[in-house]
């Protein structure tokens, strides 16, 4: 089976992939950029471990919306 690698963007932390699985949970981002920004026709990719994300997101004046998922079984 191939290994696949994740690096974070940030911290360049590599995130292996086994089988298909990640080893370690990350933040993926895939933003296509449209008109009326300066990047239209670009697609813009990245990834971060979860540290740096929790690094970003303490940056914020607003804090991130958090939603709970209540299991259902
Ligand atoms: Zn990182």
């Amino acid at each position: 089976m191939a290994v696949e690698k994740i690096f974070c963007n940030v911290c360049g932390q590599e995130i292996e992939i086994k089988d298909g699985i990640l080893k370690k949970d990350l933040f993926e981002v895939t933003k296509e950029w449209g008109f009326f920004s300066n990047k239209d026709l670009e697609i813009h990719k990245f990834a971060m471990c979860e540290a740096c994300y929790d690094k970003l997101i303490e940056s914020f004046k607003i804090p991130v919306q958090i939603i709970r998922k209540t299991e259902i079984l």
